[in-house]
């Protein structure tokens, strides 16, 4: 089950208050001008920077 666009529509980015993408494929709510991505649990999105991960560039993303 998809997040519905009316709670994306109201989401936004904690750190920078701007709108926010949802990426479906890797359950992630995404700010694209902070390049974070915010985890989905139980269909909730976390929106705290604390919980966010960096989005990688080209490839080789993660931590250690
Ligand atoms: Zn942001």
């Amino acid at each position: 089950m998809a997040l519905s666009q009316d709670l994306l529509d109201i989401l936004a980015c904690p750190q920078c208050k701007g709108p926010v993408h949802y990426d479906a494929p890797a359950q992630e709510i995404c700010c694209r001008h902070c390049l974070l991505a915010y985890p989905v649990r139980d269909e909730i999105p976390v929106m705290l920077v604390d919980e966010a991960r960096p989005l990688g560039g080209a490839g080789g993303e993660g931590p250690p």
